[in-house]
Protein backbone atom coordinates (compact mmCIF):
# COMPACT_ATOMS: atom_id res chain seq x y z
CA UNK A 1 0.00 0.00 0.00
CA UNK A 2 1.42 3.59 -0.99
CA UNK A 3 1.89 6.37 1.15
CA UNK A 4 -1.14 8.10 -0.14
CA UNK A 5 -3.47 5.42 -0.06
CA UNK A 6 -2.75 4.76 3.64
CA UNK A 7 -3.31 8.56 3.91
CA UNK A 8 -6.45 8.56 2.27
CA UNK A 9 -8.00 5.54 3.92
CA UNK A 10 -7.36 6.96 7.31
CA UNK A 11 -8.48 10.90 6.77
CA UNK A 12 -11.75 8.91 5.58
CA UNK A 13 -11.71 7.02 9.04
CA UNK A 14 -11.56 10.59 10.36
CA UNK A 15 -7.64 10.28 10.77
CA UNK A 16 -6.23 12.98 8.97
CA UNK A 17 -2.65 13.79 8.13
CA UNK A 18 -0.08 14.88 10.09
CA UNK A 19 1.88 18.29 9.89
CA UNK A 20 4.73 16.14 9.41
CA UNK A 21 2.54 13.78 6.30
CA UNK A 22 1.21 17.63 4.61
CA UNK A 23 4.52 18.88 3.96
CA UNK A 24 5.99 15.12 2.30
CA UNK A 25 2.17 16.13 0.56
CA UNK A 26 3.98 19.30 -0.25
CA UNK A 27 6.95 18.21 -1.55
CA UNK A 28 5.40 15.05 -3.65
CA UNK A 29 7.30 14.96 -7.21
CA UNK A 30 5.32 15.51 -9.96
CA UNK A 31 5.26 11.87 -11.02
CA UNK A 32 3.06 11.21 -8.46
CA UNK A 33 0.99 14.31 -8.49
CA UNK A 34 -2.26 12.08 -10.11
CA UNK A 35 -1.77 9.47 -7.15
CA UNK A 36 -1.70 12.48 -4.83
CA UNK A 37 -5.02 13.89 -6.63
CA UNK A 38 -6.57 10.46 -6.44
CA UNK A 39 -5.94 10.00 -2.85
CA UNK A 40 -7.53 13.35 -1.83
CA UNK A 41 -10.06 12.83 -4.33
CA UNK A 42 -11.35 9.36 -2.49
CA UNK A 43 -11.78 11.54 0.79
CA UNK A 44 -13.31 14.40 -0.94
CA UNK A 45 -15.95 12.02 -2.20
CA UNK A 46 -16.32 10.32 1.15
CA UNK A 47 -17.61 13.05 2.56
CA UNK A 48 -18.84 15.08 -0.13
CA UNK A 49 -19.62 12.68 -3.05
CA UNK A 50 -19.71 14.27 -5.90
CA UNK A 51 -21.50 17.87 -5.02
CA UNK A 52 -19.77 20.84 -5.73
CA UNK A 53 -21.38 23.89 -3.42
CA UNK A 54 -21.49 27.28 -5.89
CA UNK A 55 -20.93 30.23 -4.08
CA UNK A 56 -21.29 34.24 -5.29
CA UNK A 57 -19.40 37.14 -4.24
CA UNK A 58 -21.51 40.63 -4.15
CA UNK A 59 -18.95 43.28 -3.15
CA UNK A 60 -21.21 45.28 -1.30
CA UNK A 61 -18.64 48.44 -0.32
CA UNK A 62 -15.19 48.33 -1.98
CA UNK A 63 -12.18 50.04 -1.45
CA UNK A 64 -11.57 52.71 1.11
CA UNK A 65 -10.29 50.56 3.61
CA UNK A 66 -7.67 51.85 6.99
CA UNK A 67 -5.70 48.34 6.69
CA UNK A 68 -2.57 47.90 5.05
CA UNK A 69 -2.94 43.64 4.22
CA UNK A 70 -0.39 43.86 1.40
CA UNK A 71 -1.99 41.44 -0.86
CA UNK A 72 -5.68 43.68 -1.22
CA UNK A 73 -6.22 45.92 -3.77
CA UNK A 74 -8.28 47.54 -1.56
CA UNK A 75 -5.57 48.62 1.07
CA UNK A 76 -4.70 51.85 2.39
CA UNK A 77 -2.41 53.32 -0.05
CA UNK A 78 -3.24 51.37 -2.92
CA UNK A 79 -2.48 52.47 -6.52
CA UNK A 80 -5.03 49.50 -7.85
CA UNK A 81 -7.21 51.14 -9.97
CA UNK A 82 -10.11 49.01 -8.74
CA UNK A 83 -13.76 50.37 -8.51
CA UNK A 84 -14.47 52.34 -5.16
CA UNK A 85 -17.64 52.81 -3.60
CA UNK A 86 -19.47 53.11 -0.37
CA UNK A 87 -22.61 51.08 0.56
CA UNK A 88 -24.87 49.15 -2.10
CA UNK A 89 -28.47 50.03 -1.54
CA UNK A 90 -30.20 47.23 0.19
CA UNK A 91 -32.53 46.68 -3.52
CA UNK A 92 -29.23 46.47 -5.40
CA UNK A 93 -27.39 44.32 -3.27
CA UNK A 94 -30.32 41.62 -3.31
CA UNK A 95 -30.61 42.17 -7.35
CA UNK A 96 -27.03 41.60 -7.74
CA UNK A 97 -27.17 38.56 -5.12
CA UNK A 98 -30.60 37.10 -7.34
CA UNK A 99 -28.24 37.35 -10.39
CA UNK A 100 -25.73 34.45 -9.08
CA UNK A 101 -28.82 32.40 -7.54
CA UNK A 102 -29.85 32.40 -10.99
CA UNK A 103 -26.42 31.11 -12.25
CA UNK A 104 -26.16 28.47 -9.81
CA UNK A 105 -25.16 29.57 -6.72
CA UNK A 106 -27.16 28.28 -3.32
CA UNK A 107 -24.57 30.66 -1.19
CA UNK A 108 -24.34 34.76 -1.45
CA UNK A 109 -21.53 36.00 0.49
CA UNK A 110 -22.06 39.68 1.43
CA UNK A 111 -18.28 41.06 1.59
CA UNK A 112 -17.43 44.87 2.70
CA UNK A 113 -13.96 46.20 2.78
CA UNK A 114 -12.92 48.22 5.80
CA UNK A 115 -11.48 46.78 9.31
CA UNK A 116 -14.61 45.91 10.78
CA UNK A 117 -18.87 47.28 10.88
CA UNK A 118 -20.39 49.56 12.86
CA UNK A 119 -23.35 48.64 14.66
CA UNK A 120 -25.12 50.68 11.97
CA UNK A 121 -23.17 48.67 9.08
CA UNK A 122 -24.41 45.55 11.02
CA UNK A 123 -27.91 46.34 10.73
CA UNK A 124 -27.83 46.89 7.08
CA UNK A 125 -26.39 43.64 5.97
CA UNK A 126 -29.30 42.49 8.46
CA UNK A 127 -31.73 43.68 6.60
CA UNK A 128 -30.17 42.74 3.23
CA UNK A 129 -30.05 39.55 4.30
CA UNK A 130 -33.45 39.30 5.84
CA UNK A 131 -34.75 40.59 2.53
CA UNK A 132 -32.50 38.69 0.09
CA UNK A 133 -33.63 35.52 2.24
CA UNK A 134 -37.37 36.62 2.23
CA UNK A 135 -36.81 36.36 -1.84
CA UNK A 136 -35.16 33.46 -1.54
CA UNK A 137 -36.15 31.26 1.20
CA UNK A 138 -33.66 28.46 0.40
CA UNK A 139 -30.47 30.34 0.22
CA UNK A 140 -27.33 30.28 2.43
CA UNK A 141 -26.03 33.66 3.33
CA UNK A 142 -22.59 34.53 4.13
CA UNK A 143 -21.51 37.94 5.86
CA UNK A 144 -17.69 39.17 5.41
CA UNK A 145 -17.29 42.17 7.19
CA UNK A 146 -13.96 42.46 9.16
CA UNK A 147 -13.72 42.72 12.57
CA UNK A 148 -16.35 42.25 14.71
CA UNK A 149 -17.33 43.91 18.46
CA UNK A 150 -19.40 42.15 21.24
CA UNK A 151 -22.44 41.28 20.04
CA UNK A 152 -22.55 41.90 16.22
CA UNK A 153 -22.38 38.67 15.33
CA UNK A 154 -25.18 37.68 17.73
CA UNK A 155 -27.21 40.94 15.43
CA UNK A 156 -26.49 38.59 12.17
CA UNK A 157 -26.91 35.55 13.26
CA UNK A 158 -31.03 36.81 14.31
CA UNK A 159 -31.25 38.20 11.00
CA UNK A 160 -30.37 34.99 9.74
CA UNK A 161 -26.64 34.92 8.22
CA UNK A 162 -25.59 31.56 7.96
CA UNK A 163 -21.57 31.87 7.87
CA UNK A 164 -19.14 34.24 8.30
CA UNK A 165 -15.90 34.62 6.38
CA UNK A 166 -12.65 35.55 8.14
CA UNK A 167 -9.77 34.17 6.73
CA UNK A 168 -6.56 33.55 8.32
CA UNK A 169 -4.34 33.79 5.29
CA UNK A 170 -0.99 32.74 6.28
CA UNK A 171 0.75 31.38 9.06
CA UNK A 172 1.26 33.23 11.88
CA UNK A 173 4.75 33.11 11.88
CA UNK A 174 4.58 35.28 8.60
CA UNK A 175 1.30 37.43 9.36
CA UNK A 176 3.54 40.42 10.04
CA UNK A 177 5.37 40.24 6.49
CA UNK A 178 2.20 41.06 5.20
CA UNK A 179 0.20 43.13 7.23
CA UNK A 180 1.03 45.95 9.98
CA UNK A 181 -1.91 47.22 11.45
CA UNK A 182 -4.24 44.12 12.45
CA UNK A 183 -2.26 40.70 14.14
CA UNK A 184 -2.97 37.25 13.64
CA UNK A 185 -4.58 36.58 16.80
CA UNK A 186 -7.31 39.53 16.13
CA UNK A 187 -8.18 36.89 13.10
CA UNK A 188 -8.34 34.13 15.10
CA UNK A 189 -10.74 36.15 17.82
CA UNK A 190 -13.44 37.23 15.14
CA UNK A 191 -13.62 33.89 13.90
CA UNK A 192 -13.96 32.44 17.30
CA UNK A 193 -16.57 35.07 18.12
CA UNK A 194 -19.10 34.03 14.72
CA UNK A 195 -18.38 30.29 16.07
CA UNK A 196 -19.72 31.26 19.31
CA UNK A 197 -22.73 32.84 17.93
CA UNK A 198 -23.62 30.26 16.06
CA UNK A 199 -22.42 31.49 12.17
CA UNK A 200 -20.51 28.79 10.31
CA UNK A 201 -17.18 29.83 10.37
CA UNK A 202 -15.34 29.71 7.30
CA UNK A 203 -12.02 30.90 7.38
CA UNK A 204 -8.84 30.00 4.89
CA UNK A 205 -5.74 30.89 2.89
CA UNK A 206 -4.33 33.06 0.43
CA UNK A 207 -0.62 31.24 -0.96
CA UNK A 208 1.55 32.67 -3.27
CA UNK A 209 3.03 35.36 -1.03
CA UNK A 210 6.41 34.41 0.06
CA UNK A 211 5.52 31.34 2.46
CA UNK A 212 7.52 28.69 3.03
CA UNK A 213 5.69 25.07 2.86
CA UNK A 214 6.29 25.12 6.74
CA UNK A 215 3.93 27.62 6.80
CA UNK A 216 1.58 26.87 4.42
CA UNK A 217 1.62 23.89 6.95
CA UNK A 218 1.32 25.33 9.75
CA UNK A 219 -1.93 28.13 8.57
CA UNK A 220 -3.75 24.80 7.34
CA UNK A 221 -3.25 23.48 11.25
CA UNK A 222 -4.50 26.34 12.39
CA UNK A 223 -7.37 26.33 10.28
CA UNK A 224 -7.91 23.18 11.93
CA UNK A 225 -7.85 24.08 15.21
CA UNK A 226 -10.42 26.37 14.48
CA UNK A 227 -12.75 24.06 13.04
CA UNK A 228 -13.48 26.20 9.97
CA UNK A 229 -16.44 24.83 8.36
CA UNK A 230 -15.45 25.92 5.46
CA UNK A 231 -11.90 26.83 3.75
CA UNK A 232 -11.36 29.13 0.71
CA UNK A 233 -8.35 28.84 -0.55
CA UNK A 234 -6.89 31.64 -2.72
CA UNK A 235 -4.27 31.75 -4.83
CA UNK A 236 -2.66 35.49 -4.61
CA UNK A 237 -3.60 37.83 -7.23
CA UNK A 238 -0.60 40.20 -7.44
CA UNK A 239 -2.69 43.65 -8.15
CA UNK A 240 -0.40 46.20 -9.72
CA UNK A 241 -0.43 49.35 -6.93
CA UNK A 242 0.13 46.58 -4.07
CA UNK A 243 3.80 45.71 -2.75
CA UNK A 244 3.10 42.21 -3.91
CA UNK A 245 2.60 43.41 -7.60
CA UNK A 246 5.05 41.16 -9.62
CA UNK A 247 5.02 38.01 -7.49
CA UNK A 248 4.34 34.70 -8.87
CA UNK A 249 5.43 31.94 -7.33
CA UNK A 250 2.97 29.44 -7.64
CA UNK A 251 3.22 26.48 -10.55
CA UNK A 252 -0.61 24.74 -11.07
CA UNK A 253 1.16 21.71 -9.48
CA UNK A 254 1.87 23.26 -6.43
CA UNK A 255 -1.74 24.97 -6.02
CA UNK A 256 -2.89 21.05 -6.73
CA UNK A 257 -0.26 19.93 -3.97
CA UNK A 258 -1.50 22.87 -1.50
CA UNK A 259 -5.25 21.72 -2.36
CA UNK A 260 -4.33 18.00 -1.22
CA UNK A 261 -2.79 19.24 1.98
CA UNK A 262 -5.78 20.92 3.06
CA UNK A 263 -7.83 17.71 1.76
CA UNK A 264 -6.06 15.12 3.59
CA UNK A 265 -5.51 17.48 7.03
CA UNK A 266 -9.26 18.51 7.47
CA UNK A 267 -10.89 15.68 5.58
CA UNK A 268 -14.80 17.02 6.06
CA UNK A 269 -13.89 20.73 5.66
CA UNK A 270 -15.62 22.43 2.76
CA UNK A 271 -12.65 23.65 0.45
CA UNK A 272 -12.97 26.02 -2.10
CA UNK A 273 -10.93 26.80 -4.87
CA UNK A 274 -11.42 30.78 -4.69
CA UNK A 275 -9.76 34.14 -6.05
CA UNK A 276 -6.90 33.23 -8.76
CA UNK A 277 -7.76 29.55 -9.54
CA UNK A 278 -7.85 30.95 -12.97
CA UNK A 279 -4.64 32.39 -12.95
CA UNK A 280 -2.27 29.67 -11.04
CA UNK A 281 -4.01 26.91 -11.71
CA UNK A 282 -4.96 27.21 -14.98
CA UNK A 283 -5.51 24.12 -17.33
CA UNK A 284 -5.35 22.51 -14.24
CA UNK A 285 -8.56 23.96 -12.91
CA UNK A 286 -10.52 20.98 -13.56
CA UNK A 287 -8.42 18.43 -11.71
CA UNK A 288 -8.33 20.78 -8.71
CA UNK A 289 -12.58 20.01 -8.43
CA UNK A 290 -11.61 16.53 -7.63
CA UNK A 291 -10.04 17.68 -4.87
CA UNK A 292 -12.07 20.52 -3.79
CA UNK A 293 -15.72 20.71 -3.31
CA UNK A 294 -16.66 24.33 -3.93
CA UNK A 295 -15.95 27.64 -6.05
CA UNK A 296 -16.56 30.92 -6.43
CA UNK A 297 -18.78 31.72 -9.67
CA UNK A 298 -17.74 34.44 -12.12
CA UNK A 299 -15.92 37.54 -10.64
CA UNK A 300 -14.78 37.76 -7.05
CA UNK A 301 -14.72 41.16 -5.25
CA UNK A 302 -11.87 43.45 -7.22
CA UNK A 303 -11.09 41.08 -10.53
CA UNK A 304 -12.68 39.40 -13.16
CA UNK A 305 -12.67 35.50 -13.25
CA UNK A 306 -13.52 33.66 -16.12
CA UNK A 307 -16.59 33.65 -17.81
CA UNK A 308 -19.70 31.99 -15.44
CA UNK A 309 -20.14 29.86 -17.79
CA UNK A 310 -16.86 28.32 -18.43
CA UNK A 311 -17.35 27.67 -14.57
CA UNK A 312 -21.02 25.56 -14.76
CA UNK A 313 -18.90 23.81 -18.25
CA UNK A 314 -16.26 22.42 -15.88
CA UNK A 315 -18.93 21.30 -13.35
CA UNK A 316 -21.07 19.60 -16.13
CA UNK A 317 -17.87 18.01 -17.61
CA UNK A 318 -16.70 16.80 -14.39
CA UNK A 319 -19.61 14.72 -13.83
CA UNK A 320 -20.47 16.94 -10.76
CA UNK A 321 -23.54 17.82 -9.36
CA UNK A 322 -24.12 21.04 -8.18
CA UNK A 323 -26.07 21.72 -4.81
CA UNK A 324 -29.31 23.13 -4.91
CA UNK A 325 -29.92 21.91 -8.28
CA UNK A 326 -31.33 18.43 -9.83
CA UNK A 327 -29.44 18.48 -12.67
CA UNK A 328 -26.23 20.36 -13.24
CA UNK A 329 -26.35 20.00 -17.16
CA UNK A 330 -30.07 21.18 -17.49
CA UNK A 331 -28.63 24.29 -15.12
CA UNK A 332 -25.89 24.88 -17.38
CA UNK A 333 -27.91 24.78 -20.65
CA UNK A 334 -30.74 26.92 -18.96
CA UNK A 335 -28.24 29.92 -18.16
CA UNK A 336 -26.65 28.97 -21.52
CA UNK A 337 -29.92 29.86 -23.24
CA UNK A 338 -31.08 32.41 -21.18
CA UNK A 339 -27.80 34.80 -21.79
CA UNK A 340 -27.97 33.95 -25.48
CA UNK A 341 -31.56 35.40 -25.43
CA UNK A 342 -30.67 38.22 -23.71
CA UNK A 343 -27.42 39.05 -26.07
CA UNK A 344 -30.09 38.43 -28.78
CA UNK A 345 -32.05 41.33 -27.32
CA UNK A 346 -29.76 43.93 -26.34
CA UNK A 347 -26.56 42.81 -28.41
CA UNK A 348 -23.52 41.52 -26.98
CA UNK A 349 -22.33 42.13 -22.90
CA UNK A 350 -20.73 45.77 -23.39
CA UNK A 351 -17.18 45.50 -23.62
CA UNK A 352 -15.70 47.05 -20.00
CA UNK A 353 -14.02 50.27 -21.30
CA UNK A 354 -17.17 51.27 -22.69
CA UNK A 355 -19.14 50.10 -19.88
CA UNK A 356 -17.12 52.69 -17.94
CA UNK A 357 -18.70 55.97 -18.23
CA UNK A 358 -22.15 54.48 -17.56
CA UNK A 359 -21.17 53.02 -14.56
CA UNK A 360 -21.36 54.44 -10.65
CA UNK A 361 -17.35 54.89 -9.65
CA UNK A 362 -15.41 53.88 -12.64
CA UNK A 363 -11.49 54.67 -12.43
CA UNK A 364 -11.04 54.59 -16.31
CA UNK A 365 -7.34 53.50 -16.37
CA UNK A 366 -7.01 50.80 -19.27
CA UNK A 367 -6.15 47.80 -17.31
CA UNK A 368 -3.88 44.85 -18.84
CA UNK A 369 -4.99 41.51 -19.97
CA UNK A 370 -3.61 38.42 -21.38
CA UNK A 371 0.19 37.35 -21.58
CA UNK A 372 1.91 39.55 -19.47
CA UNK A 373 4.91 41.70 -21.63
CA UNK A 374 8.10 40.52 -19.97
CA UNK A 375 8.39 37.31 -22.25
CA UNK A 376 6.72 34.38 -19.72
CA UNK A 377 3.74 33.22 -21.66
CA UNK A 378 0.77 31.67 -20.62
CA UNK A 379 1.05 34.50 -17.79
CA UNK A 380 -2.07 35.62 -16.84
CA UNK A 381 -2.55 39.69 -14.96
CA UNK A 382 -5.03 40.65 -13.04
CA UNK A 383 -8.16 42.11 -15.00
CA UNK A 384 -10.28 44.50 -12.66
CA UNK A 385 -13.81 44.25 -12.52
CA UNK A 386 -15.89 46.53 -14.39
CA UNK A 387 -18.82 45.07 -14.09
CA UNK A 388 -21.52 43.81 -12.01
CA UNK A 389 -21.89 45.22 -8.39
CA UNK A 390 -20.57 49.45 -8.43
CA UNK A 391 -21.56 49.82 -12.03
CA UNK A 392 -24.61 49.43 -13.78
CA UNK A 393 -23.25 47.00 -16.01
CA UNK A 394 -24.57 43.02 -16.02
CA UNK A 395 -22.59 40.85 -13.64
CA UNK A 396 -20.48 37.78 -15.05
CA UNK A 397 -22.96 34.85 -13.07
S1 LIG B 1 -8.09 42.34 3.28
FE1 LIG B 1 -9.85 43.38 4.20
S2 LIG B 1 -8.96 44.41 6.01
FE2 LIG B 1 -7.22 43.88 4.68
S3 LIG B 1 -6.92 45.73 3.40
FE3 LIG B 1 -8.28 44.34 2.25
S4 LIG B 1 -10.37 45.03 2.74
FE4 LIG B 1 -8.99 45.89 4.28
Amino acid sequence: MTMMTTLAERACAGDPATAEEALTILRTADDELLDLVAAAGRVRRTFFGRSVKVNYLVNLKSGLCPEDCGYCSQRLGSDTEILKYSWLPGDEARRQAEYGLAGGASRVCLVASGRGPSNRDVDRVAAMTEDIKAHNPDVEVCACLGFLKDGQAERLRTAGVDAYNHNLNTAESNYAEICSTHTFADRVDTVQQARTAGLSPCSGLIVGMGESDEQIVEAILALRDLDADSIPVNFLIPFEGTPLAGTYELTPQHCLRILCAVRLMCPDSELRIAGGREMHLRTLQPLALHVANSLFLGDYLTSEGQDAEADLDMIVDGGFSIIGHENAEALRDRVRAEKAAHTAAFGAAEPADEAAPASTLPCGKTVPSGASDDGRENVLVPTIRRRGAGTTVSPNA
